[in-house]
């Protein structure tokens, strides 16, 4: 059998890998979306690499876009088959792909609005009713922990899902088929979530014997702080932020990110004496995600439960937490009063409403701009967390006089020492591929994993590389 790298290959974006057993059955990890440099990553997404009428079935690791995002490009295609999926990513890929549909039919509609003479008709890379049409095609497979084993999806082809503990609903897929009388397990990190993260469990270990691991790389540089720093990080930022009756602006990634600071918020505001200021959440799809991550409590952690009585307290709601509805809801803020705090997307503030408080906020020095994620190369958040001093939004000039912050631990993804945790505790394995990492930070990783693995065989594919397996 043969595996193509089509995305997510010696970068962190447009995550999918093509599976080809002998007996010509192709099976496709992820369909993610491109993202970053626009005129990039709109080119590999409308040049869809596979032909998806012979694609014959796919497996989802998790809910984000660089993930799902090209579901309905397949769909949209011709694929007619199924896409399994855990049930909270199923729930949570339904909000992330219909906004995204929403974002591609405005997009279009902005573009076909300004063509110049003889430019033709810009069609959206998908529109809402693909995006349904690729709900109808999710079949719901649990995590193996909660009882669901090995699912059949082709006589010599299983799969099962593992916690990836990285978003609600994030799997790892271990893969197992039989060619030639012998039968190969092939497993596939997704994105690796971090030990002692809020609401998640920690990654589970695959408990099979693995050929051929496909592991993310993203942060294969470096170790992340202990989460409780985060905690006592929030707690300076609320201090400070009343004590100039300023603004914290929280870019948010509606999926995980959100979910997670607002957990953190309603644990410090449990504590006795602890200065409570408003929480808006000013993200339609944070708050719809949020209403998913509601409804799945049953794959929370642990410690969830023993953080917050389930007979008196929800993790995620809380007096001082507040939700927008309208557009007027969200540009009343503009001249609310301070202290408060304002989560709103998008994450790496490349579009949507963050992009209004940003221009808002960004030139007061008492604001705070709070960044929880990782920011991709060539976005509008990686300039002004390296520091620029003036920012263009909207065709006009800001200068950065907030406080720039970028919280301490909150990342979703395992760091290095986890991550060779986890290919260390893979056992039996004889060919590592290193995917979704930058290129500079991979081939260290490598180096790293080499160092401790010296017999094992390590590959780097590149975007489109093929590989007998
Ligand atoms: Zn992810």
């Amino acid at each position: 059998m043969k595996i193509t790298f089509y995305g997510a290959a010696q970068n962190v974006t447009g995550s999918k890998h093509l599976i080809e057993t002998e007996a010509g059955f192709r099976l496709l990890l992820d369909c993610g979306f491109h993202q970053g440099h626009r005129k990039e990553a709109e080119k590999l997404n409308r040049d869809f690499p596979i032909d998806a009428k012979e694609v014959d079935a796919v497996i989802l690791s998790h809910a984000h876009l660089d993930h799902c995002g090209l579901l309905p490009v397949l769909i949209k295609q011709g694929y007619k088959g199924k896409i399994y999926a855990t049930p909270s990513t199923a729930d949570v890929a339904h909000f992330m792909l219909e906004d995204s549909a929403n974002i591609q039919e405005h997009d279009a509609e902005y573009l076909n609005r300004h063509l110049k003479k003889g430019e033709h008709q810009i069609e959206p890379l998908y529109t809402m009713e693909d995006a349904e049409q690729t709900m109808k095609q999710f079949e719901r497979v649990q995590y193996f922990k909660l009882g669901r084993d090995w699912t059949d999806i082709a006589p010599n082809v299983r799969f099962k899902f593992y916690d990836a503990g990285h978003i609600l609903g994030s799997a790892v897929i271990v893969v197992q088929i039989k060619e030639n009388g012998s039968t190969k397990t092939i497993a596939f990190t997704g994105d690796l979530g971090r030990k002692n993260a809020p609401i998640l469990c920690d990654p589970e270990y695959i408990q099979e014997d693995v050929d051929i691991l496909l592991s993310e790389s993203t942060y294969g540089d470096r170790v992340h702080e202990p989460f409780e720093r985060t905690e006592a990080f929030i707690q300076d930022i609320i201090e400070r932020t009343i004590k100039h009756q300023a603004k914290v602006i929280v870019p948010a990634f509606a999926l995980g990110r959100t979910q997670e600071l607002i957990y953190l918020l309603h644990k410090l505001f449990n504590i006795q004496g602890f200065p409570k200021i408003p929480i808006v959440l000013d993200s339609p799809l944070a708050t719809r995600v949020t209403e998913v991550f509601k409804k799945h409590r049953n794959v929370f952690d642990s410690q969830s439960w023993k953080d917050f009585d389930p007979k008196k307290d929800l993790p995620l709601v809380f007096d001082h937490l507040t939700f927008t509805e309208g557009v007027q809801d969200s540009i009343a803020l503009n001249s609310a009063i301070g202290p408060m705090m304002i989560i709103s997307a998008s994450g790496m503030m490349e579009a949507g409403r963050v992009l209004h408080h940003l221009k808002n906020n960004i030139e007061n020095p008492n604001n705070t701009i709070l960044i929880t994620g990782f920011q991709a190369e060539n976005t509008l958040g990686r300039r002004i967390q390296d520091g620029v001093k003036s920012i263009r939004i909207f065709n006009r000039e800001y200068r950065v006089r907030a406080q720039v912050v970028t919280a301490p631990a909150l990342s979703a993804h395992a760091d290095q020492k986890e991550l060779l945790d986890y290919i260390a505790n893979t056992k039996g394995l004889k060919k590592l591929f290193l995917v979704h990492g930058e290129q500079g930070i991979i081939n260290m990783f490598a180096e790293l994993v080499r160092g401790q693995n010296p017999n094992l065989d390590i590959q780097i594919p590149e975007r489109g590389q093929e590989f007998e397996i």
